[in-house]
Formats: C-alpha cells, structure tokens, sequence
C-alpha cells in the first residue's frame, strides 16, 4: 500500500436491495422536497409512469426524453418542463444517460437528485458530467452534481437485456480495474475496488445463463455500486482514455467500447502496475488480469473486436493518432507503437499482448 495518499469520501445515501423503490416516496420526503420530476429515456417511458403513479401528490411530472451523451438541447428542454412543473426535485430512474440529464439539471437548479439506476454504469456516484453540444464533448466535476439518494432495486436489473447487462458489467469493472492503478489511488479506494470486482465477474456468468437470478442480478448491483464509487474516487488513465476517444472519433457505443478495450489496456498497463493487475486477477479468481478479462468476455458472448462495434478499419492509424495526442497519467509512458499495434489488435478481437 502506499505510505501516503489522500482520500476524499463523496457522500450519499443508498437504499440497496429488491423491492427498495418502495422507499421513493419516504426517500423524497426525507430530502424535504415535495415535488419530484420523474426522468426516463423514451424506451423506459412506462416505467416513469409507474414511478409518478407510485408518488401520487409527490410527483410533479414526467420527462421521458432522456438521451445518450447529455445533449444540452435537451437539458433546456429539461428544465423549462422541470420549472413549469415548480418541481423541487428530480428523480432519474434508468441508465447512465438519465443520471447524467438529472445531474445536468441538478447543475443548473442546485436542487436535490434521486437516481434509480436500472443498468451498472456507475454514474450515480460520481459528481462528473458530461455534457454535448455541436458534437463536442465537455466534461466537469462538482460537488452539486453528486446525486443525494440513490436507490439501487434489484428487481428493475432482473429485465436488463443479456447483452447490455455484460457491457455494462463490463464497463463498471473498467472504473475498478483503473482505480487500483490510478495516479492517486488510495488504499479504502482499492478494497472497494477489489470487491467490485470480485462480485461482478462471479454475477455476470451466471446472469447470461439465468438472467432473471435474484441473487446474481443482487451481486451484479452491488459490483456495479462499487465501482461507480471507484470512478468517482481516483483519476482514470488510458483505458478511459482510449474509450472516450474511440467514441468521439467513431461513435462506436460506450459499454461495448469499454468491454473491447479493457483487456487490452490491463495487458498494455500490466508490466508497470504488477500490484493492480494482481490485485485484479485475484478478485477474478484467474492467473492474469487481462487475459482472463479476455477470456470472460468470450464466455459472456460479450464483443471482442472493434470491428464488430463499427470501428472502420481505416481507424486504427488516427485513433492511435488522436491516444497520444495529449498527454495524460499513466503508468507506462503512452508511446505511438504500442498503442497503434493494441488499437490494432483490439480492432481484429485479437488476444491482448504487454
Ligand atoms: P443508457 O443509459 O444509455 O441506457 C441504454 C438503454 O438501455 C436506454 O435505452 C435505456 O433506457 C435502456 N435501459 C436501461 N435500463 C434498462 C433496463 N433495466 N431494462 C431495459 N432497458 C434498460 O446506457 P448506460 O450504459 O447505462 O449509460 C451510458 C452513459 O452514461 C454514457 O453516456 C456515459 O458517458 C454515461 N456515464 C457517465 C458517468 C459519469 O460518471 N458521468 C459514468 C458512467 C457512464
């Protein structure tokens, strides 16, 4: 462990556990707020009815509009329907993409956020956002973005598509994987990661084999929590950064970018961090980090390949291009050929190389 470190808490309250949502109405009153503006994506439109059903008199709208990547036009749209309602404030019930517009709004009012995450992005315990506009991408930390309440209900993951649920598993144990090798990484910081490990990589073989399983589908929450914590808790390195910058360049989609990249990321990362890839491997009960990662994501029927995401095979030269551009923390050094020869590995779904 280091000899020194600092370690910031980012606190909040979480209700965990099947049938939680029942809490929603005490959690809001709890909050001193009156008024919930209840936010999905079109696709979970119904469950946002329920929700504003479940309220009665506590809630003040529905907002079904939520989308990928935080669009800023619809943030406004957001919040002239959030300040017609007078609203005190809002509930996001759904994906990384519903956190991320109650986290704008909450930005923008400084009003009280409930998140109900129903996928295991993790956003809900970080005070980051990122927001777009024109197709650019701008990302902030603030302490008024950390959501105040949320309420992890097992039973809303139980219907979580397979496929989504195995990016998205994967892409939280990305947030873990990172913050045990993370410049200022922090002892508390990698327990936790550890564990969010550990319960991920055991629940995920076991929900694409019986999806509806109450107690892998529990893990899987629980794995997902903590990471989340960890994304919000240390500074991310290359893993992410190759990630953000396949999906701004290609728009290739965000859990299954993560899912391709990490195992080649762990491999590239390994010889410089032999403590976190072993810290990994032993939450996964594997000899190595990134190739058992590799392994797992086979089994999971998880995407292995760029090109299977959409990456045009043109790509490999300016995503590379576009990796070392800035330069950013990492524990080995960024260097254009080896990053190229991963991209290009990664891009074929070949086996992850150091
Ligand atoms: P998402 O929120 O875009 O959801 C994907 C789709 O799945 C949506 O249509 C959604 O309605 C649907 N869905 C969600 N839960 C479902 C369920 N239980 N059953 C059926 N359908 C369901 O995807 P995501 O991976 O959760 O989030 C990705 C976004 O979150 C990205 O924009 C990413 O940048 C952001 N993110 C931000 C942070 C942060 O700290 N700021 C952290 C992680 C992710």
């Amino acid at each position: 462990m280091q000899d020194r470190f600092v370690y910031t808490a980012h606190p909040s309250r979480v209700v965990f556990g099947a049938g939680s949502l029942a809490a929603l109405a005490d959690e809001v009153k709890a909050l001193g707020c009156r008024r919930a503006f209840v936010l999905t994506t079109p696709q979970q439109e119904a469950t946002g009815a329920d929700v504003v059903a479940q309220l009665g008199p506590l809630a003040a709208g529905l907002f079904p509009g939520a989308a990928m990547h935080t669009p800023i036009a619809v943030t406004e749209r957001a919040l002239a329907a959030f300040e017609a309602a007078k609203a005190d404030c809002t509930v996001a019930i759904g994906g990384g993409s519903t956190t991320g517009l109650g986290k704008a709004l909450a930005l923008r009012t400084n009003l009280a956020q409930i998140v109900v995450p129903t996928t295991y992005a993790g956003s809900e315990m970080t005070n980051i956002l990122g927001e777009t506009a024109d197709g650019k991408k701008t990302t902030q930390r603030n302490a008024r973005i950390l959501p105040e309440t949320v309420i992890y209900d097992v039973d809303l993951t139980l219907g979580l598509p397979v496929a989504i649920s195995v990016t998205s598993g994967i892409n939280a144990i990305a947030h873990a994987a990172e913050a045990l090798y993370a410049q200022d990484r922090n002892p508390i910081t990698s327990l936790i990661a550890e564990e969010g490990v550990r319960a991920l990589t055991g629940a995920l073989p076991i929900i694409v084999t019986t999806s509806r399983d109450p107690t892998a589908r529990r893990d899987a929450l629980y794995g997902a929590w903590l990471c989340g914590v960890c994304l919000g808790a240390a500074g991310m390195a290359l893993h992410h950064r190759l990630c953000h910058v396949l999906g701004g360049a290609f728009d290739l989609p965000h859990a299954e970018t993560h899912t391709v990249i990490l195992p080649h990321a762990l491999a590239y990362n390994a010889p410089a961090a032999p403590e976190a890839a072993a810290r990994i491997a032993a939450a996964m009960g594997v000899e190595d980090a990134a190739q058992g990662l590799y392994d797992l994501i086979g089994r999971l029927g998880g995407p292995r390949s760029l090109r299977e995401i959409g990456m045009p095979a043109d790509g490999v030269e300016r995503a590379a291009a576009l990796a070392v551009e800035s330069p950013y923390w990492n524990p080995r050094p960024i260097e254009r050929e080896p990053i190229r020869a991963l991209l290009e590995r990664a891009y074929r779904g070949a086996r992850p190389e150091a």
